[in-house]
């Protein structure tokens, strides 16, 4: 039905490998949660997609936890280094555009899923009996750490 099993949401990173550990490291399968899916698993906007989607989650389908989980080796973090010519960075720059914010670039993927948690549980429009946490999954195999607040 549209109503996931476990009321739980989850806010990750569209990498491939995480396609099969997700649901095996959560023990859910189709249906159980509501999977929100970008580049790096982050909240560009207050309002955009991303948060927009958790809201209908919880308001309308009866989710009742979201769990941030980002992963070791999360390719976001390098798209910037990947060659693009240092003067284009620089027009987006100027042109008032966060660069690292946008393309979810952090330190570490740990502060970005701080931030992301910390985005989420601050944001105006989120009930405040909706759990929310965050983790980090070994890309290589699938285990969970929980990203401490
Ligand atoms: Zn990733």
């Amino acid at each position: 039905s549209k109503y996931p099993d476990k009321k739980l949401a989850i806010l990750t990173c569209m990498d491939t490998r995480l396609l099969e550990l997700l649901p095996a490291a959560l023990g859910i399968k189709n249906g159980d949660a509501k999977i929100i899916k970008n580049a790096g698993g982050v909240i560009v906007h207050p309002y955009g997609s991303v948060v927009r989607s958790l809201l209908v989650g919880i308001l309308e389908v009866g989710v009742e936890e979201v769990r941030v989980i980002g992963h070791t080796d999360c390719g976001v973090e390098k798209l910037v280094e990947r060659g693009i010519d240092q003067q284009h960075i620089d027009i987006v720059r100027h042109s008032g555009i966060d660069l690292e914010r946008w393309l979810g670039g952090f330190e570490s993927v740990e502060s970005s899923v701080h931030e992301t948690v910390r985005r989420l549980k601050e944001h105006p429009l989120m009930p405040k009996n909706v759990r929310i946490s965050g983790f980090i999954m070994d890309s290589a195999t699938g285990e969970l750490t929980r990203v401490e607040e």
